[in-house]
């Protein structure tokens, strides 16, 4: 048995010895920056004309890799090479298969700065944010191989007389699987690898913001001893590819995690029964927030500020558990905006190369431009911008922090993901009052209370309406085996990431009862 699950500790930066080693990372990824990649189904490597290129959003002039887009023959293929595949790696014991998550993790350890540079030049990250989704994606191998364990020991079941009963854990099928960019890794290797030790086969469509990872990641697990046709890495468009994908019959489950709008198009989709088809397929999804921190009267107001801050924030406020509002009660709020504004306006933007920078680009043209709309909404709406509130210097895209004060409850900034940096800050009567408004949104993902009163922080665990609450920290940062992850509403499917409900969704579970006189 592998020893107890214990998470990868966060790199210190300050020590010469991980700086140095963090430098030499984004030297020798740079180098290798620009690569043709190939889509790769089963054994074969396929290359097309229709390219996709992959940017560096602080530096849009720079590639960082090309892919080849699959068209609907090659999306076909790749679901039936899974489906041919999932009849030999469905026998392959537990063990097995968790031995390759374990190989994987020991190896991603070992160039942890690696992947982790690699996520700096394709999405942004600063090094501690870069470092944080790498070791989110070494626990993630680690817990899953040691779920996948536990599932496929004798399960308790209630004893009879005159028979042996037996449950066991075997897996679905093809599964298709849709991640984001905004934890390209870590998202996409635990959606990946929790699939694939249940004994599923899967189609790997990364976003197409962040295919470059992926492939690492791909190439990782080739080495790692797993067999051809396990993982399918197909790149392109969501819209093209996905759909086919996600329609096709052999598809027996969906693991999305993305935008609302995409993820009621993919359950939508996946609920028609197609023609051969003989299951209902499975959707897990795992969708956007709008998440709340609340910030009560008897509250430490400059620890209260940081969390904030850090909230919503931490890589440029594109966490799906980034605060987003700040709902603030009515007689610390006036205090509370002018500290936060002073907060904010210290945070570095800039090159995330740089060791120094807080501040990031957001990932793309499309969603600077959304960002700096919902701006404009904000203030339209009758909001008032206290800090930041532009496009920042460079050639990235870069946006400030900025904090909108003064948002109606109901206004469109405080009801609609943004997805950037932009915190809106609303007033409340009270504490009562400021939960009202906490819950009055579709979402329900993360939220946190800022509160020393015993008795409020109680009845905001039984109110406040969200998979993942926090009292007096930060509402982001979610530990693998901690914190286990997944929202309520329009948030998704609750699917708990990283905990012991996980691994069930990839299974189903077969009751074996044997008469013995
Ligand atoms: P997105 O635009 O919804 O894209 C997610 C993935 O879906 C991408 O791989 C995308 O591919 C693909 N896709 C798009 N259309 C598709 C279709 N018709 N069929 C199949 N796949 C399709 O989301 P994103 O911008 O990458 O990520 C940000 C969102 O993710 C935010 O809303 C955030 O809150 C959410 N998120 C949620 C969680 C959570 O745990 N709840 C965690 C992280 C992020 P292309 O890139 O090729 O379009
Ligand atoms: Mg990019």
């Amino acid at each position: 048995m592998p020893a107890k699950f214990k998470n990868e500790p966060f790199t210190d930066f300050s020590k010469p010895a991980n700086k140095k080693g963090m430098e030499k990372a984004l030297a020798k990824v740079r180098a290798e920056l620009g690569k043709d990649h190939p889509l790769v189904i089963g054994a074969e490597e396929i290359s097309t004309s229709d390219k996709l290129y992959s940017y560096n959003p602080a530096k849009p002039s720079e590639v960082i890799g090309i892919f080849s887009k699959a068209n609907a023959e090659l999306a076909k293929k790749a679901i039936e090479t899974a489906a041919a595949t999932f009849e030999t790696w469905k026998n392959v014991p537990a063990k097995k298969r968790a031995d390759v998550l374990f190989k994987a993790a020991a190896l991603m350890r070992k160039r942890k700065f690696e992947f982790s540079a690699l996520l700096t030049y394709e999405v942004g990250k600063s090094w501690p944010e870069a470092d944080a989704d790498t070791a989110e994606a070494i626990d993630f191998l680690e817990f899953y191989g040691r779920e996948m364990l536990r599932l496929a020991a004798p399960q308790p079941l209630t004893k009879v007389n005159g028979e042996k009963n037996e449950l066991r854990y075997i897996p679905l099928g093809v599964g298709v699987v849709v991640p984001p960019w905004n934890f390209a890794l870590a998202i996409l290797v635990g959606m990946t690898s929790a699939a694939i030790v249940a004994g599923n086969t899967v189609v790997l469509k990364p976003s197409s913001d962040s295919p470059a990872i992926g492939f690492k990641f791909f190439e990782l697990m080739r080495e790692a001893g797993l067999p051809a046709g396990v993982i399918n890495f197909v790149t392109g468009s969501g819209g093209s590819v996905g759909d086919i994908l996600v329609a096709h019959p052999k598809t027996r489950f969906i693991s999305f995690t993305g935008s609302k709008e995409v993820g009621i198009h993919i359950n939508e989709l996946a609920a028609k029964v197609q023609s051969g088809q003989i299951w209902l397929k499975r959707v897990v999804a795992e969708m956007g927030g709008k998440d709340a921190i609340v910030i009560d009267n008897e509250t430490d107001l400059d620890a209260a500020v940081q969390a904030a801050a850090a909230s919503a924030f931490g890589f440029q406020g594109q966490k799906c558990s980034a605060a987003s509002r700040a709902i603030v009660v009515e007689s610390v709020y006036d205090k509370f905006v002018e500290k936060l504004a002073a907060r904010t306006k210290t945070l570095s933007v800039g090159s995330p190369e740089i060791q120094a920078t807080y501040m990031g680009p957001v990932v793309n043209e499309g969603s600077l431009k959304k960002i700096l709309q919902y701006i404009e909404i904000g203030v339209k709406e009758g909001g008032r911008i206290v800090a930041g509130g532009k496009r920042a210097a460079g050639e990235g895209y870069f946006v400030e922090p900025t904090v909108i004060a003064d948002v109606d409850p109901k206004a469109t900034i405080a009801q609609e993901e943004i997805f950037g940096p932009v915190l809106a800050v609303i007033k409340a009567r009270n504490f009562d009052h400021a939960l009202e408004i906490a819950n009055n949104t579709e979402f329900g993902l993360t939220g946190g209370v800022w509160t020393k009163n015993k008795k409020k922080q109680e009845k905001a665990k039984n109110e406040f309406h969200a998979g993942n609450f926090y009292i007096n920290r930060k509402i982001t940062g979610a530990l693998v085996g901690v914190h286990p992850f997944g929202g309520f509403n329009m948030s998704g499917t609750d699917s708990k990431a990283g905990g012991r409900d996980y691994l069930l969704l990839f299974t189903q579970a077969k009751a074996i009862s044997q008469k013995t006189k």
